[in-house]
């Protein structure tokens, strides 16, 4: 076969980089483990439903795209090893663990396994096209997270834990079953809007309906940082006569909205918690 053919090149030229797309491929030929120097491996076009254990001794593999598959799951070697774990010795658990872009485009994958959270290195994911039904809270652990690809699925919500990404610059979430507008786009674009320099501040005037929505945000009583729905409900006390110069010794109940346990939680502020939604 073509594909047999490429991998036996590859072999015997230590190839780093290994192109079976389009191959009409069921079963990756395990003699691809054998390829150890790889750090790209194209498999996108095939009608591959699982890939094989022995790939594990992949080490080097920064890139893998799976894209355009029969997939109906993650495959086991991407880190949900639960089944694998009893027979393997520790240090090959999570060995496709230098994984920096991983596509899993146009596939029938319904879920992302919580351990996906082993992929650290991971910068590019791509899950466009599939059945998600929710995004593991996990997701949060991918430090270097920059782009994250889930257009067209079935989600309903995204997790907050979607924050804890410190590097992603860009989240595709258009074509799913979103019930209301994510409050981790809301705090984003409420952020972005305080920017009179920003594309959104500039563009939201042309989204009328959106605009009024946001209108209805908040803004942190501890942080200052804007968002949409309220997180904690909060009073603080108010001593009309010190605080406000006022001549009378009343003290007075506020209301103040907080934006998160984290900045509840945060020493030196002075809102006692009253309702949680
Ligand atoms: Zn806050």
């Amino acid at each position: 076969a073509a594909d047999g053919k490429s991998v036996v090149r590859a072999l015997y030229g230590g190839a780093t980089s290994l192109n079976l797309s389009s191959q009409r491929i069921k079963d990756v030929p395990k003699c691809v483990s054998r390829l150890t120097k790889l750090s790209v491996l194209l498999l996108n076009n095939n009608s591959i439903s699982r890939l094989p254990v022995e790939l594990l001794s992949l080490r080097q593999l920064a890139e893998l795209n799976l894209g355009n598959n029969d997939l109906e799951e993650v495959p086991a070697v991407l880190g949900h090893l639960e089944s694998l774990k009893k027979t393997l010795p520790v240090h090959d658990r999570w060995v496709l663990t230098n994984l920096v872009v991983l596509n899993l485009n146009h596939n029938l994958i319904q879920r992302l396994p919580p351990e996906i959270k082993s992929l650290t290195k991971l910068q590019h994911l791509s899950v466009l096209d599939n059945n998600l039904e929710e995004v593991p809270v996990e997701i949060g652990y991918l430090a270097s997270l920059s782009e994250i690809n889930l257009t067209s699925n079935k989600l309903s919500q995204l997790p907050q834990q979607l924050y804890q990404c410190k590097e992603l610059t860009k989240l595709y979430a258009a074509r799913n079953k979103l019930a209301s507008l994510p409050e981790v786009v809301a705090r984003f674009v409420l952020q972005e809007d305080r920017n009179r320099f920003s594309l959104i501040h500039r563009m939201l005037p042309r989204y009328p309906s959106l605009a009024a929505l946001l209108a209805c945000g908040s803004c942190c009583a501890v942080c200052l940082g804007p968002f949409l729905t309220t997180w904690l409900e909060c009073v603080h006390f108010v001593r009309l006569k010190k605080d406000m110069k006022m001549k009378t010794l009343l003290t007075v109940p506020v209301r103040a909205l907080v934006c998160s346990y984290k900045c509840f939680n945060r020493e030196g502020h002075s809102f006692y918690g009253v309702a949680t939604r």
